[in-house]
């Protein structure tokens, strides 16, 4: 009759024949998916905005966010940070004796901290329920209270510290920037972009915006220019680029008929540099900054995903059968231990 050690041992030897024998334990490394070409973002400026925080109050009302408060008199909305009931916050960089703006010594800049709508999102990867998706037309990450099981794997996944849990609510949910899709139905852009004054956030097409940040690191710092503001057409940039109109690819319809919203500005001293272009695989939601993007609490990342990594080393594992094996390998060896403790009298 098998004993309980006969059966361990088999079990041992069964994994140790699957490795042996070169089960198959590699999977195929893949790459960061590309942001999809009709995929819609925000270009943020920070040397056209003037910190009025108008797009932090159009984000609440647009998303129906409660106000949030960091002062006693609870007198205003004052957040001191992104949270599951504020999804966009404007932050100041400060320096010395503050005197110049977007100066990196003895000056002070802003910066938009919101979803960046990533190429390929780790919150997406990490959801265990696909409650975070990514629309594969327009790029925007989407969430899904009635999927979400409340893991809070997106929040420990992001590498720009966005998705929040609305820790405040008994039936709590992930709040975060979705681009203010429902409001695109109606035509409307994101609440942001459409209350900027500067155009410092600029809503469109992310390859539109792109091509509309490498235009302003074109020109010459402290000349006047011209600056989309609201929603970035086609078109505009057309002639912004000076290229002749027509021809162009088609604008997506749905969208309310306005005229083209201007602002006439100063070009500040950019970084050459254009954010979200290349970190993390690209991103939908580009930054420009006259002082370098790490002082202005944008992490320096890699041109990849950590998704692919993270995915790949996963299927390695998985798909090989090594981390199955290995488990169970680890389980036996807990187990035969006990046996023998059982079966010797050891403690
Ligand atoms: S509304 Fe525009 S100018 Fe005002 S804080 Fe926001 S991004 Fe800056
Ligand atoms: S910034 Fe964070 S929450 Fe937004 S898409 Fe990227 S990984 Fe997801
Ligand atoms: S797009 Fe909408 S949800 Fe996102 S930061 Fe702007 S206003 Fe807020």
């Amino acid at each position: 009759m098998k004993t309980r050690r006969d059966f361990l041992k088999g079990a041992l030897a069964a994994g140790g024949a699957l490795v042996g024998a070169g089960a198959p334990v590699a999977a195929a490394a893949r790459e960061t998916h590309a942001v999809p070409p009709e995929a819609m973002g925000l270009l943020y400026d920070a040397t056209l905005c003037v910190g009025c925080k108008a797009c932090v109050a159009a984000c609440k009302e647009a998303n129906g966010n409660p106000a949030e408060f960091s002062t006693v008199d609870q007198l205003w909305d004052t957040p001191l940070d992104t949270s599951g009931h504020t999804f966009n916050i404007i932050k100041m960089y400060r320096n010395g004796t503050m005197d110049t703006k977007d100066a990196e010594t003895n000056g002070y800049a802003f910066m938009k901290t919101s979803c960046m709508h990533c190429a390929d999102p780790s919150c997406v990867s990490a959801c265990p329920v696909s409650a975070m998706t990514k629309n594969p037309e327009n790029g925007i990450v989407e969430y899904n209270p009635d999927k979400c099981i409340g893991c809070r794997y997106c929040v420990a996944a992001c590498p720009f510290g966005i998705p929040k849990y609305q820790y405040d609510d008994p039936t709590g949910r992930i709040g975060k920037c979705e681009l203010c899709r429902h409001r695109h139905k109606d035509g409307h852009y994101s609440a942001c972009a459409e209350v900027c004054p500067t155009g410092a956030t600029l809503f469109g097409r992310t390859a539109d915006l792109l091509a509309e940040a490498k235009r302003r690191l074109a020109l010459k710092p402290g000349s006047t220019a011209t600056f989309p503001r609201g929603h970035l057409r086609h078109a505009q940039l057309k002639e912004l680029l000076g290229q002749p109109a027509g021809q162009g690819r088609m604008e997506r319809k749905g969208w309310r008929d306005e005229p083209n919203q201007n602002y006439e500005g100063v070009v500040g001293n950019y970084q050459q540099h254009v954010y979200g272009e290349k970190e993390y695989g690209g991103t939908q939601v580009l930054k420009l900054s006259g002082v370098p993007f790490e002082k202005v609490g944008m992490p320096a990342l890699p041109p990849y995903s950590s998704a692919a990594t993270s995915e790949t080393i996963q299927h390695t594992l998985y798909g090989g059968l090594l981390m199955p094996v290995a488990v169970l390998g680890a389980l036996t060896w807990v187990a035969k231990r006990n046996v023998k403790s059982d079966e010797g009298g050891e403690s």
